[in-house]
């Protein structure tokens, strides 16, 4: 499986979660953003993205998301 690097802009999120939605629905089969891998924080005007250690960085997360908050940039393939 490939690996990307997942660059995040904040300024561009607007805590839609569909990150968190396609990263729980991949590696638990629910639809469950708590337990996503990719965790999205919006206060206010203020928005954090962070990984847990868990991440795969595959990338699946940036390919869910419209907003142009995060970007992925291949790192390494394993195929
Ligand atoms: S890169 Fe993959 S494993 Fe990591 S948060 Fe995004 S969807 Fe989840
Ligand atoms: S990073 Fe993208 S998909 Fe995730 S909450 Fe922000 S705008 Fe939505």
């Amino acid at each position: 499986m490939a690996k990307y690097e997942i660059q995040a802009y904040t300024e561009n999120c607007t805590g839609c979660l569909r990150c968190q939605l396609g990263c729980s629905n991949l590696y638990t089969k629910a639809f469950n953003p708590p337990v996503a891998y990719i965790r999205v924080n919006v206060s206010g005007a203020n928005c954090s993205i962070t990984f847990t250690e868990d991440c795969t960085e595959c990338g699946v997360c940036a390919d869910h998301c419209f907003y142009g908050a995060l970007q992925k940039e291949l790192k390494e393939s394993m195929t």
